[in-house]
Formats: structure tokens, C-alpha cells, sequence
């Protein structure tokens, strides 16, 4: 379908004033000029007794022609019937004419009309659509803008914050093919939003139509002259009652009126972007506070996962493990996993001679180097009093016992340095590897890795013992 071709707002003031005030008849009248302003009828019959209501009616619709005075040589002379140069029969089938021409000219209009109306509520759907689909508050605007500037094909679409003193505009949407200037903050802006924050509460304005033309420029006037833009049309945004800011539409090349049309578009998607502001401000407030919740619940789990002397993790985390080690799916990964535990030897020497504090950093130390020796995804867990636990996931006994002979060498080699003094000291190690079908649990292989350290203590301590699989 071809879009109708588009139909020029007509324009009252361009008639002399006499003409407009005189009461109407639906007759041709002759201007000084010569030129006849023939009224056009609409749907067989005249709508309005005045011209005023008949051009406040007829205003998009040309309802009234203005013909100008044919030359001289054009006139019907000799017939005797003209009138103010124009024959009788020119006036008469003038008057045909316009007639046929108003008709044509209303279906034109009534269609425009209907197209532009789709058009407005296919925007609305649209905006709908985008709104609701983001729960950000920064792609809300975006999309706010882009949408209205894109719809109404202006020049340029922003959306302002006036909610503090500092006005803040959140997003700004220029056409494409209009290279223009970016929009630049100043001070003496401030006092075109002042007035537009005042008109909006205190004159309940629900928008503002403003162009260039006054020969006193009002503060917005001012405004639209700095940022070398044509007009604006202002609408408020109010969230939940409370104002908010407004989205201005900016016309940088023509002077542009907008049809009652754009305008509650314009309103419409004002209120739908006011509402989806408020469920993002509501879903990030809620957000917010669930992530906090999170993070305190995290910590929380930390805190109760960790042993406070040593820092690592303690029983209940490597029970936690040893539970998901031993869960379906993770109990038949292969390699299998193996287990070292490690027990200081004669621990309750060392605190009987350097004191249960000196004990204390020599676990303190103990640990730190088990877990300087591990990758970062293996931990090490405080197992007991001076116990510890490595699982190695994805490792046969072989590597397992090379790992834990590095340990013991480490150990014995580098002494802890405490207050009470040098403390030298050893441990013994147990190791054990997973046996996916003969083991019920992952509990079973600590139970062979426990039954290896026992037999490491029992051939003397310092030294690593495997238990092979049963
Ligand atoms: P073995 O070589 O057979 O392992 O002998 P051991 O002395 O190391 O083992 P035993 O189980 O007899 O003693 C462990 C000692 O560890 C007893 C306990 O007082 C001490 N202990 C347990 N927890 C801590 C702690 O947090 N700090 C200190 N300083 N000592 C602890
Ligand atoms: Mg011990
Ligand atoms: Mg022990």
C-alpha cells in the first residue's frame, strides 16, 4: 500500500483577519487581493455556521482554497454575470469543483488519519513489548528514547532526570542521518528546566509544545536557541506520583507541530516507561537485598566451614566433601580419587616442651605450607587436633604417596620458627585411593588412609605408608 500523500496543516493566520471575523456564510468571498477563499463542504453539508469553527474544523483538512485572481486577459468579459472578475458560471462550477475536492480531500485526510493511528498504536505495542522485557533501568530509558525519537521521526529524543538540583539526562537518542552536535550541559540551562519542573507541578501541564518563533524568548526558548534546535515537545514523567523528569523531543531542521495522535503516544509511553522504572526500581531494591542476604549467608557458611586456628577448612567442610565424593555421579569420575592424612609426630612433646601456644604456631605453619604446596582447588582440611586431610582428586596411589613424601621432606627439612624458639618436627602419612566398586563411600578410602598412617606410626613415624587396594 503507498502511503497517502501528505496534506499541509492549513494554516489560519495566513487569512486577513476581516475574513475570519465576519460572521460565515458558506459563499465564495473575494479577498482585496482578487484572490476567492471558496469554502469546501464535507459530506454534502456545512459542519460550522462561523468561519472560525469552520477553520477550527477544517484546520488539517484545507477546507478552504484560496484561488488566485486569473490575469485580465482570462476573464469571462462580455457575459454581463461576474463577479469581482469571476463569471458566474467559473463561480458555480468553482463551487462544484471544491466540493468534489473537499470530499477527496477528507477521504485522504480520514485515511492519513488511520494510518497514523496504526502507526501510534503499533509504537505503543512496540514500547510495551520493550519495557517489559528489561528489568534495567539504564535500558529502559535507552529504549524509551530510541523508540519515541525513531516513531515520530524527530531529530532528536532525551530523557531528563529533574529529580535533583543537577539536572541529569539519562539518555539521548539521535537519528541516525541527522549528524548533530552532542547536547551540552550549562549552567544557564538550568533555568528552562526550573521553569519546565514549575509548569509541569505547580501548572499541571501535561505537555509542552515549545518552538522558536517568539520574538521574546521565554528560558526554554532560550535553551532550544543555545543547543541549535527548532522546537521541543516536553511530556512529564511521574513515577508513583512523585514527579521524575521528562522526555523531550527535539526538532533540530523544522519547526514541527505534533497531531493530537502523537501526543497521547508520546503520553502513553511516558506512563508505560514510568511503570517499568518502578518494577526495575522494585526488582533492584529486592535484588539488593537478596544479594545481601546472600553474601551474609556465604560468609556465614564460610565461617562456619572454617577452623579459626589454622584457617583451613575444617571437619564439617570435609565432611561436606566426602558426602559429595561419594553422590552417584561424582563416585564414578575417573581417575579415582585418593586421600592423604597427615599427623604431626609427638605432638604432645612439642607442647609439653615449648608450650601450647608455641603448639599452636607450629599448626598455624603446618598449614600454611600444606596449602602453599596444594593447587588452589585443593584444599587442605583440619581434620583434628594436629590431623590434617588432603583429597586428590582425579589421582592414583602412586602420585598421591610422591605428594605426600614431598610434604614429609618439607616438613622435617624446615623447622618453625615460633617465640619460644626453633621447633624441629615430623609427621607421619597415610595414603589411600578410591576404589569405585569395592568402596561403599568415600568414607571407606579415609578409613584406609587412617589404617596406612596408623601402620606409618607403628614402623617408627616421619615416613609415608599406601594402602593398596583390598
Ligand atoms: P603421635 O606421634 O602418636 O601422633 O603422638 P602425638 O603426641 O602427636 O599424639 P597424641 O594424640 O597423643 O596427642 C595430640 C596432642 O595434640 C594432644 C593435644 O593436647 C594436642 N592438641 C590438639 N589440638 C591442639 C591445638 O589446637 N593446639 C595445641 N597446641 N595442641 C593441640
Ligand atoms: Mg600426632
Ligand atoms: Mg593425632
Amino acid at each position: 500500500m503507498t502511503a497517502p500523500p501528505s496534506i499541509q496543516p492549513f494554516s489560519p493566520p495566513s487569512l486577513p483577519r476581516w475574513f475570519l471575523d465576519q460572521q460565515y456564510s458558506p459563499q465564495i468571498t473575494q479577498l482585496e487581493t482578487g484572490d476567492l477563499i471558496i469554502p469546501v463542504t464535507i459530506r454534502g453539508g456545512f459542519l460550522a455556521p462561523t468561519i472560525q469553527e469552520l477553520i477550527a474544523v477544517a484546520n488539517p483538512l484545507q477546507f478552504v482554497l484560496q484561488l488566485k485572481r486569473p490575469a485580465l486577459s482570462t476573464l469571462a468579459l462580455g457575459k454581463g454575470n461576474e463577479i469581482w472578475g469571476w463569471s458566474l458560471e467559473e463561480v458555480d462550477s468553482l463551487e462544484v469543483t471544491c466540493s468534489q475536492l473537499g470530499l477527496a480531500y477528507s477521504a485522504l485526510y480520514w485515511r492519513q488519519r488511520l494510518e497514523q493511528s496504526r502507526q501510534q498504536a503499533a509504537l505503543i505495542g512496540r514500547i510495551s513489548r520493550l519495557l517489559n522485557s528489561t528489568l534495567n533501568p539504564n535500558e529502559i530509558v535507552g529504549r524509551i528514547v530510541a523508540e519515541l525519537g525513531h516513531g515520530l521521526n524527530c531529530d532528536r529524543s532525551i530523557l531528563v532526570d529533574l529529580r535533583q538540583e543537577r539536572v541529569n539526562v539519562l539518555a539521548t537518542w539521535d537519528h541516525p542521518e541527522r549528524s548533530l552536535l552532542p547536547l551540552q550541559q550549562s549552567q544557564s540551562h538550568q533555568n528552562c528546566w526550573q521553569d519546565v519542573i514549575e509548569m509541569f507541578l505547580q501548572g499541571g501541564a501535561s505537555y509542552l509544545e515549545v518552538s522558536l518563533n517568539e520574538p521574546n524568548p521565554d528560558s526554554i526558548q532560550v535553551w532550544l536557541r543555545d543547543i541549535g534546535a527548532h522546537g521541543v515537545l516536553l511530556v512529564p514523567l511521574f513515577i508513583q506520583d512523585d514527579f521524575f523528569g521528562a522526555v523531550a523531543l527535539l526538532s533540530y531542521q523544522h519547526p514541527r507541530t505534533y497531531l493530537l495522535d502523537e501526543l497521547q503516544t508520546v503520553r502513553h509511553a511516558a506512563d508505560q516507561a514510568a511503570i517499568a522504572l518502578t518494577n526495575a526500581q522494585h526488582y533492584q531494591s529486592l535484588w539488593h537485598r537478596k544479594e545481601i542476604l546472600r553474601l551474609q549467608n556465604n560468609s556465614l557458611r564460610m565461617e562456619i566451614m572454617r577452623d579459626e586456628l589454622t584457617q583451613l577448612l575444617n571437619r564439617r567442610a570435609l565432611e561436606q566433601e566426602l558426602e559429595q565424593l561419594s553422590s552417584s555421579t561424582a563416585w564414578t569420575i575417573q581417575p579415582p580419587f585418593s586421600i592423604i592424612v597427615c599427623d604431626i609426630d609427638h605432638f604432645k612433646r612439642i607442647n609439653d616442651t615449648y608450650g601450647h601456644l608455641a603448639g599452636d604456631e607450629v599448626l598455624q605453619t603446618l598449614a600454611q605450607r600444606l596449602q602453599n604446596q596444594l593447587r588452589h582447588e585443593t584444599p587442605a582440611y583440619r581434620y583434628g587436633g594436629e590431623e590434617f586431610v588432603i583429597i586428590l582428586t582425579e589421582t592414583y596411589l602412586e602420585k598421591a604417596a610422591e605428594v605426600a613424601e614431598r610434604l614429609r621432606q618439607l616438613i622435617r627439612s624446615h623447622p618453625v620458627q615460633s617465640k619460644a624458639g626453633s621447633i624441629q618436627f615430623t609427621a607421619s602419612f597415610g595414603t589411600a585411593q578410591q576404589d569405585p566398586r569395592g568402596d561403599r563411600s568415600a568414607w571407606d578410602v579415609l578409613q584406609r588412609a587412617d589404617a596406612a598412617l596408623y601402620e606409618a606410626k607403628r614402623r617408627g613415624r616421619d615416613r609415608v605408608e599406601s594402602l593398596d587396594l583390598p
